[in-house]
């Protein structure tokens, strides 16, 4: 019989963790996997706080994906996806043309969310890329060298604006605020001269968080300078500032988007039913109504039945849901039945720069140098699961 192939759109977390899987549990003769992805490099999402802010050189957040897939099982194609047609299980991309798939993973992550706040696109940062992240952080050390250069002072060039307290948000500004004062004394710019915002739109930062930890993190940045209007929604950024709701102009020439995320464009593109790009998948993961298209990660949306929401979008969930879809495209290769996924949350840390982090893991509140120890030991094991101890001791972090 000849092989069935498998197609893996997306070299993040959810494509990654598919693909390492497969290679780990699937004989030769099983299957033809192949993962394509936009660029040649994995990056890690969930770091991309730290080189936008500076704090890490982006090359430490990426990897070549031929230094990490094993190439005897999977092969690889650098090309951008275009349109998946699920009638003829083809998918198009930009530069090689169409391919074919028995069984098909889609795991293409995210895009910015506006909520049609006009003039994101044009105005503000908000690609969590590692080509969205060199931009940010060089465009910050522009502005820096710049102020000492102009004939009166142009306060908008130290003025930085962060839309969303999220948590792609607070760990952003975590980062910028710990790397400020370095860069004020590399660039003669007195400290009380640069405003930090974060401009919340909900009543609290970090809506439906632990209210001490978020405290606690709001407390911290306020020491280092940050300040929070809260309640606030931005409802446009022009080329001079943002404008804020209730009619506030704030001047400012970085304005870092961060308000939340929406599915993929090419699963709009090619017709699945979705709400704000993301597919509610059955249980196994597929799509609904079709038996041969798995759907993870950013992409996908799950009714979390506890609380009646959708679980929100993270690596912890993709990175469970492609060891689901892993042992469920075994199964359905050989005919037998497939597994429901269970997500297993097992917390939430976030970072905030420095040797600060919040979270919770179980039901334990962390905040601190034991926080940051365990988001260290998160970033590591990911690590962990895609290359081994090897990766680890190569690309880890410093937990102390
Ligand atoms: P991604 O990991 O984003 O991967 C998508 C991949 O698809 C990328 O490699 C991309 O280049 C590729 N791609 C995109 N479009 C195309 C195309 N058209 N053709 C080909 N390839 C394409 N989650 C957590 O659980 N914990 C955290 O601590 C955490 N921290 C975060 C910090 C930041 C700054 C950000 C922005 C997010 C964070 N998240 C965190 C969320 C997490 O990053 C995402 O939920 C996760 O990356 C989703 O995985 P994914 O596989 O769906 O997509
Ligand atoms: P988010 O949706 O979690 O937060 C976006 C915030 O922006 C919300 O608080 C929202 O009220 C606010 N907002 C929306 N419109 C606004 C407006 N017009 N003006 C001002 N504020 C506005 O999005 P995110 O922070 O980008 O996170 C995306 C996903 O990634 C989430 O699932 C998050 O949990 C995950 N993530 C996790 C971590 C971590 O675990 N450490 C870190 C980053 C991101």
């Amino acid at each position: 019989a000849t092989k069935p192939t498998i197609l893996i759109l997306g070299g993040g977390y959810g494509g990654m963790v598919t693909a390492t899987k497969i290679a780990k549990e699937f004989g030769h003769n099983d299957a033809n996997v192949t993962l394509v992805s936009k660029h040649n490099y994995h990056y890690q999402t969930t770091w991309l706080h730290e080189p936008a802010a500076g704090t890490m050189h982006a090359d430490r957040t990426r990897m070549p994906i031929a230094n990490v897939i094993n190439e005897s099982k999977i092969n690889f194609i650098q090309d951008e996806v275009q349109e998946i047609h699920r009638e003829d299980n083809k998918v198009t991309l930009k530069e090689k043309g169409q391919v074919d798939y028995d069984y098909l993973v889609t795991a293409l992550g995210s895009v910015p969310e506006t909520f049609g706040v006009g003039g994101v696109f044009e105005h503000a940062f908000s690609k969590w890329t590692v080509n969205g992240a060199r931009e940010i952080k060089d465009h910050i050390e522009y502005l820096f060298a710049k102020y000492n250069n102009e004939p009166e002072p142009r306060d908008d060039y130290l003025t930085f604006i962060v839309a969303g307290a999220g948590f792609t948000g607070m760990e952003f500004i975590g980062e910028l605020s710990e790397r400020i004062p370095r860069l004020c004394q590399e660039y003669d710019v007195p400290k009380n001269k640069v405003k930090m915002y974060v401009i919340e739109a909900a009543p609290t930062a970090l809506p439906g968080f632990d209210p001490e930890l978020v405290e606690y993190a709001m407390n911290l940045l306020e020491n280092r300078g940050v300040e929070f209007k809260i309640n606030q929604p931005i409802s446009e950024v022009t080329a001079e500032g943002v404008t804020l709701k209730d009619g506030e102009e704030i001047k400012s020439q970085t304005v870092v988007w961060a308000t939340g995320v929406r599915g993929n464009p090419v699963i709009e593109q090619s017709g699945f039913e979705n709400m704000r790009g993301r597919v509610k998948v059955e249980k196994d993961l597929r799509a609904p109504g079709e038996d041969n298209i798995f759907i993870i990660g950013d992409c996908s949306l799950m009714i979390n039945e506890e609380t009646e929401r959708p679980f929100p979008p993270t690596a912890q969930i993709a990175m469970q849901q492609a060891e689901t879809v892993a042992t469920n495209l075994k199964a359905l290769i050989k005919g037998e039945s497939l597994q429901e996924f269970k997500p297993d949350i097992k917390g939430t840390v976030a970072s905030l720069g420095g040797k600060e982090a919040i979270g919770i893991v179980g039901n334990k509140k962390l905040y601190g140098t034991s926080a940051n120890f365990m988001k260290k030991m998160i970033d590591n094991r990911y690590l962990w699961i895609l290359g081994g101890a090897g990766l680890v001791l190569k690309r880890g972090k410093n937990p102390f």
